[in-house]
Formats: structure tokens, C-alpha cells, sequence
């Protein structure tokens, strides 16, 4: 699944051909995704792109007439590719671009998401987005924010960590590794945090989503980028999928839990 990385290694790929350019218009050739795509996005022409954002893992494209919201779900991708490309099984969106290239929307699964909001409608006072916890990257957070979110929980701080209106984009693959650069157990409780801990999580919640963003994204199933290379932050895992390999810090076994789901960790180094 898209974690945040993903999502804004794809952003970070479609925003160049979209901003200050229009959007011609959309080509919808299967609407039945989980929450159907509106019919309105076959009227839409002559888009001016005024901003592509990222909240969580939504992307936000502003234009002058309103805003598309867009969700990866379980197995989408975005590829921008030249208008002559054929159109392969569950090429389900087109995002036509004036000039002709297109940002092509392919998702297996069908989890994905495309929603319209007219002009004077918010994306972001939508409830799928206004409940969303803190961006990590953002300066603003900080060790005492995280900390102020997590005391009262009695829950593992892996399940807490991964709760994204805790704070967004900690999905399961980053909690392990996570929590394994601040050598904390995920099986110790939110409550039991310090707040000399919550700043330490901060560190490398951080530098580990930095990181992976630098690297494309981590691929552990089939995402891949905007021009569709795969994330190569699969290869910098240090506990994630490791299970009985050697901790490159003691080389103890890694263990493995199922706390949400499944955690990666090791036992001599994270306490
Ligand atoms: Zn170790």
C-alpha cells in the first residue's frame, strides 16, 4: 500500500507538469471504484492547476474551478505519460493535460479515490481530511506535540504511532523502522512514552520519511513513482521483513509481532 512517501514522491512528480498549466480535461473510462467517481469529472474542461498539495496521503489538486482529491487507495499509481501511450487493464482515469501529456491513473484493487469539490466547496473541511492528526514533516511538530497525543493511550505505541489522527503517515512499515532507530519496544505502552522518548521518535520519524522520500518511496509490493521507476527505499529496511535475520546493531534475531499488524523488531536493542 502507498504510505506517505509514496504519495509525495508521486506529488512531487506530477506537480511540475500540472502547476501554472491547465487540465483539458478528464477521461473516465471505469467510475466503480469503492466510492464511485461523479460523473461531473466528464463535463470538467479548461482547468488552470493553481497548486498540487499532499495532506496525509490525499493529493490535493487546486485549479480555478475547483479541487480534485485523489487517494492512491491500496494499488494506485499516477504515471505521467505521453498522449500516443496505450491504455492497459484498470487504466481507469486520464488527466488530460493542455499540450496533450497525460497523468494516467492505474489502481488494481480499485480502493483508489477520485472526488470533485466545486469551486467555494473545501477539500479540506471534508471528514475524511478535517480529522487527520499532524503533518511529520511539518516544523510544527515537534517531540511535546507527539507526546501530548500519545500519554493518555494504554495501547502498544506501535498501534498508537500508526493511527493517523495521531499523526499522519506513519504507516507499518515506518513504525518498525521507526521505533527500531529509537530503540523502543512496540510493544511498550503509549502511556509509558517519556517525553525525551516522544523527542527522539520525532528525530527519526523525519529523517526516516525524509530519507525514503529521497530514495523514490519504498516498493514493497508494485508501487512505483510518476515516471514509473520503483522506490528503492526497500533496500535501507532495517527490521521490516526481517524476521530471524540478524540485528545489524547486535545481531540478535529479529522478532515478530502482530500489533496491528505485523511488527518487526529487536528484543536486546529496543526496550
Ligand atoms: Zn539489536
Amino acid at each position: 500500500m502507498p504510505e506517505l512517501p509514496e504519495v509525495e514522491v508521486t506529488r512531487r512528480g506530477i506537480a511540475p507538469a500540472l502547476i501554472n498549466n491547465c487540465i483539458s480535461h478528464f477521461v473516465v473510462r471505469f467510475p466503480r471504484l469503492r466510492t464511485p467517481i461523479s460523473p461531473e469529472f466528464s463535463t470538467l474542461r479548461n482547468l488552470r492547476v493553481l497548486s498540487v498539495d499532499r495532506r496525509g496521503k490525499y493529493i490535493i489538486i487546486r485549479t480555478d474551478q475547483g479541487s480534485v482529491l485523489i487517494h492512491l487507495g491500496m494499488s494506485g499509481h499516477l504515471h505521467l505519460v505521453p498522449p500516443e501511450t496505450p491504455v492497459i487493464k484498470h487504466d481507469h482515469v486520464d488527466i488530460v493535460i493542455a499540450g496533450g501529456q497525460i497523468i494516467r491513473f492505474n489502481d488494481q484493487r480499485r480502493f483508489g479515490l477520485f472526488e470533485w469539490f466545486a469551486e467555494g466547496q473545501d477539500p479540506y473541511k471534508d471528514p475524511k481530511l478535517a480529522r487527520l492528526g499532524p503533518e511529520p514533516l511539518d516544523e510544527n511538530f515537534t517531540g511535546a506535540v507527539l507526546y501530548e497525543r500519545i500519554h493518555h493511550f494504554k495501547a502498544p505505541v506501535k498501534k498508537i504511532l500508526m493511527d493517523n489522527e495521531v499523526v499522519v503517515g506513519v504507516g507499518n512499515i515506518y513504525a518498525s523502522e521507526v521505533l527500531f532507530a529509537s530503540r523502543v519496544s512496540p510493544l511498550r505502552r503509549s502511556c509509558d512514552i517519556t517525553e525525551k522518548e516522544c523527542e527522539v521518535l520525532v528525530r527519526n520519524i523525519q529523517r526516516i520519511l525524509n530519507a525514503s522520500i529521497g530514495r523514490g518511496g519504498t516498493t514493497i509490493h508494485d508501487f512505483s513513482g510518476s515516471d514509473g521507476s520503483p522506490g528503492q527505499y526497500v533496500n535501507e529496511l532495517k527490521v521490516y521483513g526481517r524476521k530471524g535475520l540478524p540485528c545489524c546493531i547486535c545481531g540478535t534475531p529479529l522478532e515478530h509481532a502482530v500489533i496491528g499488524r505485523s511488527t518487526y523488531y529487536c528484543p536486546e536493542c529496543q526496550s
